[in-house]
């Protein structure tokens, strides 16, 4: 292993090697914001100093979730603010948040990010504490108590639901959340044991019109051997190669123009080899002539358009008709799930559909139950409706919008006064959407707000009084105390090399290890 991903902690002569030009700020020993010392670099212009008070301790950041969120953030302030450190707590024993667990296994080019991430991980300041939850194994007030400043980018953990019986999958069997189903495929440690069923029948029905359904869609549907190349885990390959589904409907409750999928994906899907692209096409085709005017003046909008009717010419120009098919079927929104009464009760088969028609302005349309009650049948039922995020204890949070309630990254508490020392950032500042490119850009602005307090000496999260604050040092033997093996980037690399050693094995890239216990043999403990 090379002393690239070199254990902590920065001691003061650490710091100075790695920056020298900050080595006369290390002289003294007080714990307050205003008195951390002063080289902060504006990002705009890299190098020159933000000048305050010169003081001495490391300014000890801890950043909460290790997704890109997590990264971005810790980038931009180790880059600018030479006597900051950050220590990086994440519940999974593996960092990199939804790039490892969600971005689907056949787009490696995105998983590039995790590059950058290695990158950030070989800076001395940067620590990685793993398999550590915080409000299970640690809480926000053991956080404050060694921490200056505290980073909540712990993303969306949970999803929205229809609000339906037995959408839970605990009665009727095949049902799942896309967060549930994604999870499995990628080998999320809590979803290894999921077990979809894909033999029932030839359909699965996908609820949601965005770019997780259509990941979930193109998975069921791909070529089994083409990825068998990729770092799909070896356990969901299996199911996906004994698959009967040969049919999926992408089921949305509103039109085409409504849809949430980018182009690429869409065009992706479209492509996809021996697979058909059904639809209405008198319903699309009308949608799109009645709004024609204002799906002009819609860049991306148009392009969406203009694949389906792409894909609509294309389908009709087919000779030999593909084996499998995907469905986009508009204006429908489930009711009820259909348990199998023919076969085994305790298995969906099928879904109960209120019809709906459009109504409201453009912008806002919204689908409206025409009193026509239609049945889909299904034996696998994935709901991709979004993610969810959820409240951690001590920290305040906006119910209505499910985010924490922030300006520029900066919490707010319940008077909407700047919470000192919080900040925010990623899918819990924003809401759960985006691309990987528009995290970064979200986690730079919570960055840019970090450094702005620094050198306007904002107060920070106060001292107890007993010394210095030593960060993750502190907390490590607390964390050892309470029974938690904690997994260092040192240790993740280790758990990397073995994977991408089983990956050549079976001529992927790699082979994920999976759950926590393996992660812990991989280890030696
Ligand atoms: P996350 O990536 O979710 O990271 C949050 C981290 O916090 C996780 O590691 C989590 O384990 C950790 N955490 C949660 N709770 C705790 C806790 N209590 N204590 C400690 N740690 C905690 N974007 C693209 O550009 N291209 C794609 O192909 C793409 N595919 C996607 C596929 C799926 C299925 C999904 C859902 C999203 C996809 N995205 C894609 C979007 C992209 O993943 C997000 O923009 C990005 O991951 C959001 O980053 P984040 O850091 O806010 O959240
Ligand atoms: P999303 O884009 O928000 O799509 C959610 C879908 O669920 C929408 O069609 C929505 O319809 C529908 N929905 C929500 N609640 C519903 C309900 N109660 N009943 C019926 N339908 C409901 O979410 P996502 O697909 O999870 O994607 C999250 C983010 O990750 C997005 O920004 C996406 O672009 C990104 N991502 C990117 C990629 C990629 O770049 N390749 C891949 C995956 C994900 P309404 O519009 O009617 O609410």
């Amino acid at each position: 292993m090379s002393n690239c991903f070199r254990r902590f902690p920065p001691t003061i002569t650490t710091i100075k090697l790695f920056n020298k030009s900050c080595e006369k700020y290390y002289l003294h020993n007080t714990s307050n914001f205003s008195q951390h010392p002063s080289v902060c670099y504006t990002t705009k212009q890299q190098q020159r100093p933000i000048s305050h008070v010169a003081g001495i301790n490391p300014f000890r950041l801890a950043i909460i979730g290790s997704g890109p969120a997590g990264f971005y953030t810790a980038q931009r302030v180790l880059k600018s603010c030479s006597f900051a450190t950050v220590d990086m707590y994440e519940a999974l024993p593996a960092p990199h948040g939804l790039v490892r667990y969600g971005v689907a296994p056949d787009h490696p080019e995105v998983k590039n990010a995790q590059n950058r991430f290695d990158e950030v991980a070989r800076d001395p300041r940067y620590r990685f504490v793993g398999n550590v939850s915080i409000g299970t194994n640690l809480t926000i007030n053991d956080l404050k108590a060694h921490h200056d400043a505290i980073v909540l980018s712990y993303g969306a953990t949970e999803e929205k639901t229809l609000g339906i019986e037995f959408e839970d999958g605990a009665v009727l069997k095949n049902i799942f959340s896309a967060r549930e189903f994604v999870g499995w495929y990628n080998g999320m440690p809590q979803y290894r044991n999921l077990m979809p069923d894909l033999t029932r029948s030839d359909t699965a029905v996908v609820i949601g019109h965005g770019n997780v359904g259509l990941d979930i869609a193109r998975i069921l549907l791909m070529d089994v051997d083409v990825l068998a190349k990729t770092d799909i885990t070896e356990y969901a390959l299996s199911v996906l190669r004994n698959s009967k589904i040969r049919n999926v409907v992408l089921l949305g409750r509103r039109g085409p123009l409504q849809v949430s999928f980018t182009a690429k994906e869409l065009r992706e899907m479209m492509n996809l080899p021996n697979v058909k692209f059904v639809t209405d096409s008198n319903f699309v085709n009308q949608e799109i002539k009645t709004h024609a005017d204002l799906i002009s003046k819609d860049r991306p909008l148009k392009r969406l358009m203009q694949i389906i009717e792409k894909g609509l010419i294309n389908t009709i120009a087919i000779n030999n008709q593909p084996e499998k098919s995907w469905t986009l079927k508009f204006l429908r929104t489930p009711i009820e799930f259909i348990p199998n009464s023919k076969t085994n009760p305790s298995y969906v088969q099928g879904l109960r559909l209120n019809v709906n028609r459009l109504e409201g302005p453009f912008e806002k349309r919204i689908a409206v139950p025409i009193g026509d009650v239609e049945e889909l049948e299904a034996s696998l039922v994935v709901k991709s409706l979004g993610y969810r995020s959820i409240p951690l204890e001590g920290v305040p949070f906006d119910h209505k919008r499910g985010l924490i309630p922030n300006v520029k990254g900066k919490i707010l508490d319940e008077e909407g006064n700047e919470l000192p020392g919080f900040y925010v950032s990623g899918w819990i500042k924003s809401g759960p959407s985006g691309v990987i490119a528009a995290t970064m850009y979200d986690a730079f602005e919570t960055a840019e707000t970090i450094l702005s307090d620094i050198d306007q000496k904002k107060p920070i999260i106060p001292s107890s009084g007993i010394g210095p604050k030593q960060g993750a040092d502190a907390i490590i033997p607390l964390l050892k105390e309470r029974g938690v093996r904690t997994v260092s980037y040192d240790d993740w690399k280790k758990v990397e090399e073995k994977e991408n050693e089983l990956g050549r094995q079976k001529g992927k890239p790699r082979e994920k290890v999976v759950t926590t216990e393996q992660v812990l043999e991989i280890l030696g403990n």
